[in-house]
């Protein structure tokens, strides 16, 4: 069990509110009070680069720079990139880089997760969110440890998920205490699988959470956090002032903005950002976290593990989603994902459910690398819903657009040549942070990360998949294995020890 003697207690919402932000431990990223953000820089480059007409030979440069190192590019870069983003030409180039960019880092793999509410409580006022302090169309809940074994026996023993992102409110009821022993719960839980009896649990919790203090980001390193993901909404500071109102907790920017700067003090190195994006123009935006993950990657030599791409959805009790000025067409989000793909080339790319089939199949296209499928947002959904697809307004915070199975996902992916990856070796072997960039950049992740993409994925076709599911699975595993053993003719015999292992029923075994 986590050691929790060192956080703070609330009384109650009124107290967490006022008191739960500590100023010097956002001061001591701002030195002289100057923000990483720079509005006068990014304004300039949207004015001076991203709506001027590009030049097809500088665009070429910047594409062929970024295949090449796989580093952040420049700000300067990126608005140039923007610029070409609407001919149609220097577009296709783009797109075509992007997807080779993607199959070096990470290679035919896709990742799988399942979002799992935990809570909607929420001392929070942000004008777009169903959960938001004030609306009395949501039906409240925290769910109790008990409840939560619930949801996992879905998750886990039913669907066959081993990674999660955990989504909590704002709220004394879901404190830094609660978050570490839902995550120990979720690792602790073991479940039966359907087709063959063996126990299946959740291998890795990530977590969407509002930013926290450096202690309290400590405690949930200490139970074996994945990812802490906090989505910025905007960097637009007016915007973000209109949307998040000053009496609350995350009305505070800097707060905000800086939570990742204090998960890498505290040893948390697999952070996730990511822009709600439909509340203000996607170029400035995309230039900010640009932005953002340069200032981290100067502070810590770490720079962002994943970038989600969540658009505005209509959601319980609010106007915002659908009267917002800067919403985001399927052409345009399709531009930013291959802008983003090319500007932070190491990065893990998220696209969830929000989306509908047709736009996550053609994102696949562009560079994502990680999805959620069987996907269920009601606070204990999965559990008392026959059907995950099955929504309900009330109680969830938006809407979902895509409601296919994990087995139908599998099956399509394996469909176009693409592995489901269940990995979740990376932070159980200390790979996190600044140990994974380097091998990120130079493609050795990728082609490493496959081999325990075959293990795991040969793991869930055994206990899970349907029979056309498996049948098509097996074809592509078997085409894997002759390409493992192409590029790795000596450690091949390892390799297929473990595979044959897991074929008789030993589970969990990576590298
Ligand atoms: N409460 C925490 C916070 O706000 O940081 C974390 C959980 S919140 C439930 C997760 C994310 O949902 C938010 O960061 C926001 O980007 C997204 N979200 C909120 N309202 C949304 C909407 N109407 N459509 C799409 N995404 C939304
Ligand atoms: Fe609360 Fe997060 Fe929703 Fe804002 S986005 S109201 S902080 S749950």
């Amino acid at each position: 069990m986590a050691d929790y003697s060192s956080l703070r207690k609330f009384a109650n919402a009124a107290d967490y509110t006022k008191n739960f932000i500590i100023q010097a431990e956002i001061d001591k990223y701002l030195p002289n009070g100057r923000h990483f953000i720079d509005d006068a820089l990014i304004n300039r480059l949207i004015e001076e680069t991203a709506l001027r007409p590009a030049d097809p030979s500088r665009v070429r440069e910047i594409i062929a720079k970024s295949e090449s190192t796989c580093e952040t590019l420049l700000p300067e870069e990126t608005a140039v990139l923007m610029s070409a983003a609407s001919d149609s030409t220097l577009f296709a180039e783009m797109r075509a880089a992007a997807l080779r960019i993607k199959k070096k880092v990470y290679d035919n793999r896709i990742v799988v997760f399942a979002p799992l509410y935990l809570s909607n409580l929420c001392v929070n006022g942000c004008r777009y969110c169903g959960f938001r302090e004030g609306n009395g169309l949501q039906q409240r809940r925290v769910l109790s440890m008990d409840e939560l074994r619930e949801e996992l026996d879905v998750l886990a023993g039913r669907i066959g998920h081993k990674r999660l992102i955990a989504v909590y409110g704002e709220h004394p009821s879901t404190s830094t205490q609660y978050i570490a022993e839902s995550i120990e719960t979720c690792y602790r839980h073991q479940v039966p699988a359907p087709r063959s009896g063996r126990k299946n649990s959740i291998r890795r919790v990530n977590v969407n959470a509002a930013p926290l203090p450096i202690a309290d980001l400590k405690v949930l390193r200490s139970v074996g956090i994945g990812t802490f993901q906090v989505f910025q909404e905007t960097y637009n500071r007016k915007l973000y002032e209109q949307m998040h109102p000053s009496w609350s907790v995350k009305g505070n920017y800097d707060w905000r903005t800086t939570c990742f700067h204090r998960c890498l003090e505290a040893g948390v190195d697999d952070v996730g950002l990511g822009v709600l994006y439909g509340l203000c123009d996607w170029r400035y935006e995309l230039l900010a976290t640009i932005l953002h993950a340069r200032d981290l990657e100067r502070w810590f030599n770490i720079g962002p593990h994943t970038l989600s791409f969540p658009r505005l959805e209509p959601a319980s009790g609010t106007t915002v989603p659908e009267q917002s000025p800067y919403l985001i067409d399927d052409e345009t989000f399709e531009r930013i994902v291959v802008i983003a793909r090319l500007s932070v080339p190491y990065t893990g790319i998220i696209i969830t459910a929000r989306e509908n089939p047709s736009s996550r199949n053609r994102l696949l296209e562009c560079g994502m690398t990680q999805l959620d499928c069987s996907s269920n947002i009601a606070i204990k959904g999965y559990s008392d819903f026959e059907n995950e697809a099955h929504q309900e307004k009330e109680r969830q915070q938006f809407m979902l657009g895509d409601n296919r199975s994990l087995d139908e996902m599998v099956r399509y992916l394996a469909s176009c040549d693409t592995i489901t990856s269940f990995c979740t070796a990376g932070y159980r072997c200390g790979r996190t942070g600044g140990c994974i960039m380097d091998a990120l950049k130079t493609g050795r992740e990728g082609k490493f990360c496959k081999i325990n993409a075959v293990l795991t994925f040969r793991e869930w076709l055994d206990d899970f998949a349907s029979d056309s599911t498996r049948a098509l699975g097996e074809k592509l595993i078997e085409r894997e294995l002759e390409g493992i053993k192409a590029w790795l003719p000596k450690f091949y015999p390892t390799v297929m020890q473990r595979y044959e292992a897991i074929c008789r029923g030993e589970r969990d075994l990576f590298f």
